[in-house]
């Protein structure tokens, strides 16, 4: 059997690898002309996606590229002194077993693992999906496939063809998020420093091995803004009406933002379908599932929905009427408790009052102060749901080897 997957970043190359270790066919078509370089941004692997690399032979490889930030130190508007935060704590509160990793490092591992068992397409984009299983290419000839897997994130190519326009599955929750690549002229190694205000957020990050540092910028707004997603002139000129005024040293990060190497800037957007299959068509990763970038340990279940993915195609034999509702059914419970998890860090992370961000700074400190047990037990009896990657149990699928071809 083959299967066509749209995009090579994290679900896509993870898709690829489980799918070839279960006798499958693959072809990954990716728009960009190469795998993407272009910056990126940090995201986190919880748990069941480190249990899934360490199943790929991927840890070292995997950590080997961690950004190890270790350290936070974080201003609170109107308040002298910052609040600083051990990492590793705050993360364990999470989940036991966690790296933080450039999207970039982490889906050149994940392709470096996969190039020579598939065959990866670069520069080109899916441009009608046939029920027959014809599918047409902005740029190569029309080749027929029995499954294809949108694997293209949050603005899904795939899922516009298939499922609809993007505005019918999607919500907004309330804010935005900006990253721009910047010079690491603080020296930062392993640590992130920033300020948080009344519903905005700035910060800034890096590790030694990165080129550069990543500014930050989280704010919520009570109305949609107005802007072309291509116009990033205007997308500056947003951020600084919306970062006016905040202290530390912001006036330096939207400086440095407006001749940024690589500069991004969205809506926090969360996706709301609850099916992810038609026909013979599938989402994966954020393609499916996004409850909200940087807010909702999406890379987790995007490697997490893609090992799903695999194992229950195989466990099927590859008939996709019975491994789809099989898919969707251990990815459900999953992706819902990410959405709500999704809402209450946003909440978090961008207090809405001046008495939100007062307990934000208090709770930040005491678990700073707390032995990394007691904070961890805190959390569960505090935060409902907060360990929710670490709840997740992965169904083991080696047992299901080569599908008929
Ligand atoms: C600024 C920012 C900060 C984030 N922070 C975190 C974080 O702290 N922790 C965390 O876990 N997650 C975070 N995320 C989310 C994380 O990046 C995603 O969950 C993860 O990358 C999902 O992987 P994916 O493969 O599903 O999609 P993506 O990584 O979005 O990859 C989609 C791929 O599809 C390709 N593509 C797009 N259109 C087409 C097309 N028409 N044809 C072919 N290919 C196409 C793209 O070029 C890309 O390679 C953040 C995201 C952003 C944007």
């Amino acid at each position: 059997m083959h299967v066509l997957i749209s995009g090579a970043s994290v679900a896509g190359p993870v898709l690829a690898y489980w799918l070839r270790r279960h006798g499958f066919d693959v072809t990954v078509v990716e728009r960009a002309p190469a795998l993407r370089k272009t910056g990126g941004h940090a995201v986190d692997l919880f748990r069941p996606a480190m249990d899934i690399v360490d199943r790929m032979g991927l840890i070292g490889p995997v950590t080997a590229r961690k950004t190890g930030t270790e350290h936070i130190t974080m201003y609170i508007e109107g308040r002298g002194r910052p609040v600083e935060m051990d990492m590793r704590k705050l993360v364990a509160t999470v989940s036991d077993r966690h790296v933080e990793i450039m999207r970039d490092d982490l889906s050149e591992v994940f392709y470096d693992a996969t190039r020579d068992d598939v065959e990866y397409v670069f520069d080109d984009s899916i441009a009608s999906v046939g029920g027959d299983g014809l599918v047409t290419f902005e740029r190569g000839e029309a080749r027929r496939f029995d499954l294809v897997v949108g694997a293209d994130g949050l603005h899904s190519n795939v899922r516009r063809l298939v499922f609809g326009p993007e505005s019918a599955h999607t919500r907004w929750i309330g804010a935005y998020l900006a990253v721009a690549t910047i010079p690491n002229y603080r020296g930062l190694d392993g640590r992130m420093e920033g300020i948080t205000g009344v519903g905005r957020m700035a910060g800034l990050y890096s590790a030694a091995h990165l080129d550069g540092a990543r500014a930050l910028f989280l704010f919520r707004t009570p109305e949609q803004l107005d802007y072309h997603h291509r116009d990033t002139a205007r997308q500056k000129e947003l951020l600084r009406e919306r970062f006016a005024g905040l202290g530390w040293d912001v006036p330096r990060l939207l400086d440095e933002a407006d001749r940024a190497s690589a500069f991004y800037f969205d809506s926090i957007t969360q996706l709301t379908l609850d099916t992810w299959t038609r026909g013979r068509v599938a989402l994966v990763g954020d393609a499916g599932h996004c409850p909200g970038p940087a807010v909702g340990g999406s890379t987790s279940l995007a490697v997490v929905g893609a090992y799903v993915l695999a194992g229950e195609l195989a466990a099927a034999g590859g008939d996709h009427t019975r491994a789809f509702p099989a898919y969707e059914a251990a990815m459900g419970d999953y992706v819902r408790r990410s959405r709500s998890f999704a809402l209450n860090a946003a909440r978090r992370l961008l207090p809405g009052t001046a008495l939100d961000l007062g307990l934000l700074a208090g709770t930040t400190w005491l678990v700073g102060r707390l032995p990394s047990g007691l904070s961890r037990a805190a959390s569960k009896l505090a935060a409902k749901g907060v360990r929710l990657h670490d709840s997740v149990e992965l169904k083991d699928y080696s047992a299901y080897g080569a599908v008929p071809r």
